[in-house]
């Protein structure tokens, strides 16, 4: 019992190399923590990783955080009394299919962007530096010097000792039992040993996390898989030194250490594990080996690597690591909870991953939030609807292979799949809906014809779904498109001092006349954008509020917290009371005008205003607004009523066809209109003048903003950085996300998002520019010297602040 502290600031659950990093970072700040582990340090995934550290990740922050690692991990195994076995010898990858060597050489153009060496290498140089491997399937190879080679075990106990001389007290053999709880506040951690009075907890568990989340009330969905190597026997005919070998496209990767050879595999149908518990008595375990299962993979290694046909498996590994429904991550502080935090579900990079981990989580709790754009990981994005074994168990079978599939835009899950469906699926599937996934929900994507198959068929260049969009498009240009848009997160914010509160929260006026609707930004304090929404005031004391599906536990937490210094302010998620029609096009007003009593000309309801309307016998209310950039309608029906709004709507229309459209319609039109998306366009990173949306923000209410002081600082220092409309000058390149952006041959920023525009006919991309020494972004606008890379090779690009499509938005006010 003495061992324990009675309060310490942070208490850490799990001694795995996520939780030793952490209590690493959190030790030098000074801060008092307590790691518990109820067995021994690194005896739960740790110890059994195969130790390659990569750098190459996809998104910046999550590349530096990997390259933060390598420097920890050089800096402690280089020091006197450590040492982590770290080596230094590089990585070749491989790629013997086409998708393949795009996807490569993107990111070789991405990585460079963010700062790693990465070189392409000839088939020669491919031999030379890996003379085991037959060349016979290979089209191209990339080398990554910096990657390197780990031993888990002693890289965490270092990370551990360094803690401990910092203060940190690290207590084995003692298993977290359950917390004791006030509000939303952990105050408390039963251990086997004792209770640990504590400020904040973090959950840094591994696989048994979402057990551990359950005992807090806290959704934390992951899977644990089996996951497969195999050790060589020693042979003298394997070079010392070799570099890690990853050929994804043979599901293996290759690591050589001292004369052995280990050939790890993600294959492309996992086997989950522990769907009945993982026993009590897991502790530096195994799982049996399944040559039925990790044959295949061996055999696929072997005929690349011929030496392996010669020399024997010493030993067989299988181990079990927890998966994520997306592949991501979790990182961050918990929605609805005052001082609970998360480092987990690492999909197999947790090494590589730890030492950057440590560091953003450190500065996350010490300052209640994150220093940098951190969404990707966050687990803020967890949704009720995934806490749900069965859906996990699937769902793991099929991300653990992903992460050596081709990464392929607009890449649909094949598991685990309609977890929601609006009232409207099985009308839009009998129209020829193609769905995709987000957040859960079922949306139509794009609308097959007659015949054709519902199926992506994926490349990085145009997907056989191109021209079905473009005709989606063209309808909506020229005359009306349908979409569904019923995922949308809704909340009812009502309450006498909600004028007060919203006023506080959003950057624009709220106290607008009733049927106005406000599209606006909420800024963190740093002036960082936390939401990118719409409000429409309903009443004098009630107004709708409407956020993307996948910032639906975000934005209801923020909306939330700071609720609680109002009066009276109540908050209702309304987002499966409402179902929503967007009726898109220059022709939409008169048709529906045909089919409503009520007047909605110009006068009556003009741009960004809002009215209640009969449409089959139904109220709706009715919002003039747009995503696309035309004249338009969203339509929020009574749930349970979505389906007969749409019969009305889209049945009266026999002599006007109305074209049903989905989501990358929508995604196509807005990227015409130069329309941002939070999470790839905007976060917290990005403040609304950088942004191009500085017209929302109104600096002269009667009380200032969250984040307006540090908003005003920024405007009044000038801003660094601006988002640029591009379209670049090859028309059969399409545009993902973090492309280099040049200006006369210096890279001057990066896209975040890109799509074709087929009103435009113009692939069409939008990033943030930087100044140069020598030009302001204004004249750099003027001299038009841009380039975009795209897979290593740069292409003229044209840029503009404003969008393409009607900058001049007549198409909306009319
Ligand atoms: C075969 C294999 C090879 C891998 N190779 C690599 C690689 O080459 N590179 C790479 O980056 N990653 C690799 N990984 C992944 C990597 O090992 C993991 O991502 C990483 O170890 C996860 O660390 P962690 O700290 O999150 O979890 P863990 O190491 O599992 O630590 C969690 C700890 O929490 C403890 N705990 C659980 N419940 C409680 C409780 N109630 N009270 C107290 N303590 C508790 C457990 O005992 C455990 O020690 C590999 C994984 C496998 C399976």
């Amino acid at each position: 019992m003495s061992k324990l502290s009675s309060h310490t600031e942070v208490v850490i659950i799990g001694g795995g190399i996520a939780g030793c990093s952490i209590a690493y970072h959190l030790s030098e700040k000074n801060i008092q923590v307590t790691l518990v582990e109820r067995k021994s340090l690194t005896c739960g995934t740790t110890w059994h990783a195969a130790g390659l550290v990569g750098q190459l990740r996809a998104t910046k922050n999550l590349t530096k955080m990997a390259k933060y690692s390598t420097d920890l991990y050089r800096k402690l195994n280089d020091k006197d009394d450590l040492s982590a076995g770290f080596v230094i010898n590089g990585s070749v990858s491989i790629a013997e299919t086409e998708g393949r060597m795009q996807e490569m050489s993107r990111g070789a153009s991405m990585g460079r962007n963010f700062g790693l060496e990465i070189e392409e290498i000839s088939f020669d140089e491919i031999k030379e530096k890996y003379p085991l491997l037959d060349l016979k399937n290979v089209k191209g190879g990339w080398f990554l010097p910096q990657d390197g080679q780990i031993n888990p075990v002693d890289i965490t106990m270092c990370l551990a000792k360094e803690a401990k001389r910092m203060g940190c007290k690290i207590i084995e053999n003692n298993k977290v039992l359950g917390f004791e709880q006030e509000g939303d506040k952990v105050t408390k951690v039963i251990t086997e040993l004792g209770d640990i009075a504590c400020d904040k907890i973090v959950i840094s568990a591994g696989m048994w996390s979402r057990e551990i989340g359950k005992m807090c009330g806290v959704n934390i969905p992951l899977h644990a898989c089996e996951h497969f190597y195999a050790l060589t026997e020693y042979s003298e005919e394997i070079p010392k030194n070799l570099p890690i070998l990853r050929n994804p496209d043979a599901h293996i990767y290759v690591k050589e250490d001292a004369g052995k050879l280990l050939i790890g595999a993600f294959e492309k149908k996992a086997k989950p594990w522990g769907m009945d518990g993982i026993p009590e008595s897991f502790e530096f375990d195994s799982l049996p080996n399944d040559l039925d299962h990790f044959g295949p993979v061996l055999i696929e290694a072997m005929e690349r690597l011929p030496i392996l046909n010669d020399i024997g498996i010493k030993t067989y590994f299988n181990g079990p690591e927890s998966f994520t429904p997306d592949d991501r991550y979790y990182l961050g502080k918990v929605p609805y909870k005052d001082n609970i935090y998360v480092s987990t579900g690492f999909n197999s990079i947790g090494v590589q991953s730890a030492g950057g981990v440590g560091k953003v989580m450190a500065e996350w709790i010490a300052n209640d939030k994150s220093a940098i754009d951190l969404w990707d990981v966050d687990v803020a994005r967890v949704l009720d609807f995934q806490d749900d074994t069965e859906y996990l168990r699937e769902r793991s079978s099929e991300t653990l292979g992903l992460l050596y599939s081709v990464h392929w835009p607009f890449y649909q899950f094949e598991t685990s799949r309609n977890k929601i469906q609006s009232p409207l699926y099985k009308t839009l599937e009998s129209e020829g809906a193609c769905f995709g996934e987000a957040a859960g929900w079922e949306r139509a994507n794009w609308y097959a014809k007659n015949g054709q198959k519902r199926e992506y068929e994926y490349s990085y260049g145009r997907q056989n779904w191109f021209e079905n969009v473009r005709e989606e498009c063209n309808a909506v240009r020229s005359n009306i498109g349908l979409f569904e848009l019923t995922s949308f997160s809704k909340f009812i914010i009502k309450g006498k001092d909600v004028v007060n509160f919203l006023n506080y929260l959003c950057v624009s006026e709220m106290n607008v006349s009733v049927g106005r609707i406000v599209y606006t930004q909420m800024l963190n304090s740093d002036a960082g954008i936390e939401a990118d929404i719409t409000v429409t005031r309903l009443d004098n004391d009630c107004f709708m509020f409407i956020t993307s599906p996948t910032s639906h536990n975000k934005d209801y937490y923020w909306l939330l917290s700071h609720a609680k210094k109002f009066n009276d302010i109540i908050i209702q998620d309304v987002t499966k009371d409402y179902g929503c029609l967007s009726l898109m096009g220059p022709n939409s007003r008169n048709y529906l005008q045909s089919i409503i009593d009520e007047d909605i000309s110009n006068t009556s309801l003009p741009f960004g205003f809002s009215k209640k309307v009969k449409l089959a016998g139904v109220e709706c209310i009715l919002n003039r607004i747009t995503y696309v950039g035309e004249l338009g309608y969203e339509i929020y029906t009574p749930y349970e009523k979505l389906v007969d709004v749409f019969e009305t709507v889209y049945s009266k229309n026999k002599d006007n066809p109305i074209k049903l459209a989905g989501y990358h319609a929508l995604n196509s039109l807005r990227m015409e209109k130069g329309y941002l998306h939070w999470g790839h366009d905007i976060a917290i990173e990005e403040n609304p003048y950088e942004a191009g949306v500085g017209f929302c923000v109104n600096l002269n209410k009667q009380s200032p903003f969250l984040g307006q002081e540090a908003l005003q600082i920024k405007k009044e220092k000038g801003i660094e950085k601006r988002k640029v409309n591009f379209s670049l000058s090859d028309n059969n390149l399409l545009l993902y996300h973090y492309e280099p952006i040049y200006f006369e041959g210096m890279i001057v920023g990066e896209i975040t998002s890109g799509m074709y525009g087929f009103s435009l006919d113009k692939s069409l991309g939008m990033g943030y520019i930087f100044p140069t020494k020598n030009h302001t972004i204004e004249e750099m606008l003027n001299l038009q010297k841009f380039e975009i890379e795209v897979a290593e090779t740069k292409y003229k690009a044209t840029g503009s602040m404003k969008g393409f499509y009607d900058p001049a938005r007549e198409k909306i006010l009319i």
